[in-house]
């Protein structure tokens, strides 16, 4: 049997240890602080890093703290996030983020999410007003460590041509699946992730992937069809 037509959990291993051996493995330590990380990534959404961080401090520098941001005008809060991408709708889901952590914990502070179980937390995280299933995942696992799989644009779209899921699955059922996958210790859901984001950026990019180059080429699906189509075109 070709590699490529190993079963995909088979296969999901081997991608993970393929890109770990590319790009080594992190430790997983949370980088910012949770309240941080949570309005961070909602300010991430179809936006880069460098512009995510500039609405972030810019928007904490105008309004100085949370309680300022939560009574900001909503337009000067739009303004003061307009780096990012749809600033009209994430001011309103920031401020009413912020109004739901402060009446339900009197402060803001989402540290009781530590002890509370996964399921419940994601329960908890996707009634907010702008936070999906890969926010919430974002979150559990970079800074709570929960056995959770954030699947970006990056991580679908490599699990899809490789063979992992299937062509019709969504992202928010492909969270489910590729955990069901992975072992379910967080720094190997946490390495996986950042490696296929990594893999994703300079190696399988959305238009013209460098499969000559891609250490996951003897087992991607995509890969073996379009050097087949090759084989059969030269033949
Ligand atoms: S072989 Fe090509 S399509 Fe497959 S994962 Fe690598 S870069 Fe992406």
């Amino acid at each position: 049997m070709d590699a490529h037509q190993l079963p995909p959990n088979e296969k999901t291993l081997l991608t993970h240890e393929l890109l770990n051996q590319e790009y080594r493995h992190r430790v997983l330590e949370p980088r910012r602080s949770h309240m941080h990380e949570l309005i961070s990534t909602m300010l991430s959404h179809r936006t880069n890093h460098k512009d995510e961080e500039k609405a972030f401090y810019t928007m904490l520098e105008r309004f100085g703290d949370w309680e300022g941001v939560m009574n900001a005008d909503i337009d000067e809060l739009a303004d003061a996030i307009q780096t990012t991408r749809y600033p009209g709708q994430k001011a309103p889901q920031i401020q009413q983020t912020l109004q739901i952590i402060k009446q339900e914990r009197g402060e803001f502070n989402i540290d009781f999410l530590e002890e509370m179980p996964v399921e419940e937390a994601m329960a908890w995280l996707t009634k907010l007003p702008g936070v999906g299933v890969k926010t919430a995942t974002l979150l559990l696992l970079f800074n709570f460590k929960k056995p959770v799989m954030p699947v970006d644009t990056h991580v679908f779209r490599i699990s899809q041509r490789v063979g992992l899921i299937g062509a019709k699955v969504t992202a928010n059922k492909a969270h489910t699946i590729l955990l069901e996958m992975l072992p379910p210790e967080p720094e190997v859901l946490y390495n996986f992730h950042i490696h296929m984001l990594r893999h994703g950026q300079r190696i399988c990019t959305f238009f013209s992937p460098k499969c000559e180059q891609c250490v996951l080429n003897s087992i991607c699906n995509y890969y073996q069809d379009v050097r087949q189509k090759g084989i059969d075109k030269a033949a």
